[in-house]
């Protein structure tokens, strides 16, 4: 366990702080990711060894700029406020959602957002490091949703099996709005997975299941790059949305 304990705390680390090294902290202007996106006219030779260049360069800069007392807090225990389920994709990471993740997330990936795959990874979370709360973050133009949306029998055996669990309904073609409410039923049906699985914990008032979809694309047009909740505890209505949100700011 310690093992999975170590990886799991350890990626954010690394991703946030190659992610972040593009942020200008000093302005607020509108960043630009530093990477360029893939090309066909950059082999991918050149793009390996750039990565762990850029990789190692990064790090060296948080080593630099993290000091031994920063460690001390939870160099021998963790202590998460959150275990958070999200896709594995590329474009959403915590620094969207949490300037400061370290020993703050429990975070979990796998392609789709899903409890079924990763099950003990969460069971991990919320029953060990008692995390109290549990959140699932599904995005827009999730490439899993859109595979589970459709026939995916053409696939590979280990990924057909992990997109089985997402069980969408599937269509031969699958538009931008169905694959935006396939986002946000697949949200739905984690939290109700996850409400059956922790329901005494749901129910002591222990934990609490989040749903939401980090938009990059602004389908919801509330900005880009957007946190939307869209579930708590599976209640799923705006007002209760609203009365949720309301409850968390309130002093
Ligand atoms: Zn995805």
């Amino acid at each position: 366990m310690y093992f999975i304990k170590k990886v799991i705390l350890l990626v954010p680390i690394s991703l946030i702080a190659i992610g972040c090294s593009s942020l200008d902290k000093t302005n607020n202007a509108t960043p630009t990711p530093q990477k360029p996106a893939h090309s066909s006219d950059t082999q991918p030779q050149e793009q390996l060894k750039e990565m762990v260049k850029e990789m190692l360069h990064d790090n060296q800069k948080f080593v630099s700029s993290h000091q031994e007392s920063y460690f001390d807090v939870f160099k021998n225990k963790e202590t998460p406020r959150a275990t958070v389920v999200a896709c594995a994709d590329s474009r959403f990471h915590t620094h969207s959602i949490d300037q400061t993740p370290d020993n703050d997330i429990f975070f979990v990936r796998n392609i789709g957002n899903q409890l079924a795959t990763a099950e003990g990874s969460i069971e991990y979370g919320v029953e060990h490091l008692k995390t109290p709360l549990l959140m699932f973050i599904g995005h827009t133009a999730c490439g899993a949703v859109k595979a589970a949306s459709s026939d995916f029998s053409t696939l590979s055996e280990p990924i057909k099996s992990e997109l089985h669990h997402l069980q969408l309904v599937k269509k031969k073609q699958v538009s931008d709005d169905e694959l935006h409410a396939n986002v946000i039923q697949n949200v739905h049906n984690q939290v109700a997975k996850a409400m059956v699985k922790f329901k005494d914990k749901v129910k002591s008032g222990e934990v609490k299941i989040i749903g939401a979809v980090y938009d990059f694309k602004n389908a919801f047009g509330k900005g880009h790059g957007k946190l939307v909740l869209v579930n708590v505890n599976n209640e799923k209505s705006e007002d209760s949305i609203k009365a949720f949100k309301e409850y968390i700011l309130k002093k």
